[in-house]
């Protein structure tokens, strides 16, 4: 889990999702009430396995030289109540980060987007980092929604995944049609995806191809 979490901040810097260390990956130790996380201010080209930190679900550092992320307890609070969740993810990313800044909801007018998604990407609550509230936040949304990927108020992003690879995935793609949606706009209204058409097309990605949703 140390070599797979290093290795997919690399995903972060080449789907520009990042600037300077604004963002983190982790997964959850199959079998273990355990999860690795980014050691916090060390830049994406200096991460190796060696130098991943292990927490416990409380967000206590276990093993590692040094201090976990700072949105390390946000991770934990998400693997504490989802034990179906293998990865978090949390980015800053531009054009999703511009949709939190509104607090706007990014609409589902995309077939990728019902077919990542289930639907509309939703926005949780403005939160400050230093306890349980945005964890809370992230619980509290995606408990109501399909969606792997929540816009927290003024903030940015985070998703989860059954791994961390999946919850990877989610940021890239949130990002990606965060980008799509917002260019729409500028010419005129998206047209909105029937919920049953919605439905039909999420069954068949999450199915045909066998990435089940996490939830
Ligand atoms: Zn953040």
């Amino acid at each position: 889990m140390r070599t797979t979490v290093a290795a997919l901040h690399a995903e972060l810097v080449r789907y520009d999702l990042v600037a300077w260390t604004a963002g983190n990956v982790s997964g959850r130790v199959p079998g273990e009430d355990l999860f690795v996380i980014k050691p916090s201010g060390v830049s994406y080209d200096e991460l190796t396995p060696e130098n991943m930190v292990v927490c416990d679900l409380d967000g206590n550092l276990v093993e590692g030289a040094h201090a976990p992320s700072s949105d390390t307890a946000a991770h934990a609070y998400v693997y504490r109540h989802m034990p179906e969740v293998g990865g978090v993810v949390h980015t800053h990313s531009t054009y999703a980060s511009a949709w939190a800044a509104r607090g706007e909801p990014i609409p589902c007018v995309l077939t990728a987007m019902a077919d990542e998604f289930g639907g509309e990407i939703p926005v949780g609550p403005f939160a400050l980092i230093g306890d349980d509230s945005i964890g809370q936040g992230i619980v509290a949304t995606l408990a109501g929604h399909r969606s792997p990927a929540v816009l927290m108020q003024n903030h940015g992003v985070f998703t989860i995944g059954k791994d961390p690879k999946a919850a990877v995935k989610a940021a890239v793609m949130c990002e990606d049609v965060a980008r799509t949606v917002h260019v729409a706009r500028q010419l005129g209204e998206p047209l909105p995806i029937k919920p049953e058409h919605v439905d039909r097309l999420y069954d068949r990605y999450q199915n045909v191809y066998g990435q089940r949703s996490p939830r």
